[in-house]
């Protein structure tokens, strides 16, 4: 049995003829930059999360970039935001020579945890820092706990972004994720729950200006006239074939997510008492970009290698916090340290989802994680 650990063919046997019908149709119109395409699926994926603008950029990275930039975000400045998670998140506060602040996250969501915000931003001020923005990031499909981050933000004229590359579509209480915060970013890597047929990125806000002033900047700060540029941009496009291969997933996305949903729930059944299974908030609704456990973590290695055995694929997301790796271990951390951060790094363990996982492989995967823990006695 040959198990996948991200399908991306099975979509493609569902909706492959109508993929590509409309990929032959772009390249055939020709109009390869800006075509009709990405306008149309801009305003289907604002629609999606009841979002007032979409701007489609070049990857998910770019996203945060361009809600940096349009911020004016400086050198002496600083951004807080959670350290277990994928390097984007912070490369861009760092990468226009602002200071990112790593923030502990929470044990039961992995997502940044409101109770420690005051801290951070402690921690910011001691070290002369002017903190202009949070990030809040949407780990493993979960949206952040918005409204205590709201009030927090709020509070302290702190501008938020949500890093919703993983979580795009999911729910929060009544709101989807990529409606909420004062900008939104999201990814269409291909491994992403809404992903292309390669790079491709989208801010969403509720506001008129940020919505002006990106639109300039991913275009090289362009004004009125496109030779006549009024601020210094850069040039992230989300190509009109990508926008083309988009209009037909976001189609099924919400059926999809659905799907994720019910794998979800039958990991949750078949492996309670087994590993630790995720937790989702009261009133919210994951995308399950994974599908992450917890094991201890001196039994972890033997747990993949006993599960590798088996042909069961994992994966682990993230083997190091931000604040331990190289080129981010200088920058500052949130009060005494982020013990829940490195203690997840070491636990986590990332199992097949998709949305077309089948029942007879889930259980296969269901019975031989069984299998594994009770050999390697994984008690949780
Ligand atoms: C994937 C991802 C990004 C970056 O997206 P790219 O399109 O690969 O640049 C940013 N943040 C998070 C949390 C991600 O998972």
């Amino acid at each position: 049995m040959k198990i996948e650990f991200i399908d991306l063919k099975a979509q493609r046997e569902y909706i492959g003829d109508r993929m590509d019908t409309a990929i032959l149709a772009a390249v055939n119109e020709g109009k390869y930059i800006h075509g009709p395409q990405v306008r149309e699926f801009e305003g289907k994926l604002a629609e999606f999360c009841g979002a007032k603008h979409a701007i489609g950029c070049a990857n998910g990275t770019d996203a945060l970039e361009l809600c940096l930039m349009a911020l004016d975000l400086r050198p002496g400045e600083a951004v807080i935001c959670p350290s277990f998670t994928f390097a984007a998140t912070a490369e861009v506060v760092a990468g226009l020579g602002a200071t990112p602040v790593f923030a502990e996250i929470d044990e039961a969501t992995f997502n940044i945890d409101p109770k420690g915000l005051e801290a951070a931003l402690e921690t910011a001020k001691r070290e002369g820092l002017k903190v202009r923005a949070l990030i809040a990031v949407d780990l493993f499909g979960q949206p952040s706990d918005y409204e205590p981050i709201e009030a927090f933000c709020r509070a302290n004229g702190i501008v938020l972004i949500a890093d919703s590359a993983q979580g795009f579509g999911s729910r929060y209480r009544g709101r989807v994720a990529g409606s909420i915060g004062d900008m939104a970013t999201t990814s269409f890597f291909p491994a992403k729950p809404l992903g292309c047929y390669g790079d491709g990125g989208a801010i969403l806000t509720p506001n008129d200006e940020y919505n002006e002033v990106i639109r300039s900047l991913h275009v090289h700060g362009k004004g009125t006239d496109k030779y006549d540029n009024v601020r210094i941009g850069v040039n992230s496009r989300l190509d009109t074939l990508q926008a083309a291969i988009l209009l037909e997933k976001i189609a099924i996305f919400a059926e999809e997510i659905d799907k994720r949903q019910v794998v979800a729930d039958r990991y949750a059944a078949g492996l309670a008492g087994v590993v630790r299974t995720p937790m989702v908030l009261d009133g919210c609704v994951s995308t399950w970009a994974q599908y992450v456990v917890r094991v201890p973590a001196d039994k972890r290695d033997a747990m993949i290698d006993g599960l590798k055995a088996q042909s069961v694929p994992t994966a682990i997301y993230y083997p190091k916090p931000l604040h331990e790796q190289t080129a981010y271990k200088n920058f500052p951390v949130s009060g005494n340290g982020l013990p829940i951060s490195e203690r997840a790094a070491q636990q986590v363990i990332a199992l097949p989802m998709h949305p077309y996982l089948d029942e007879a492989t889930q259980d296969y995967i269901i019975d031989a994680v069984r299998a594994v823990a009770t050999e390697l006695g994984v008690a949780v």
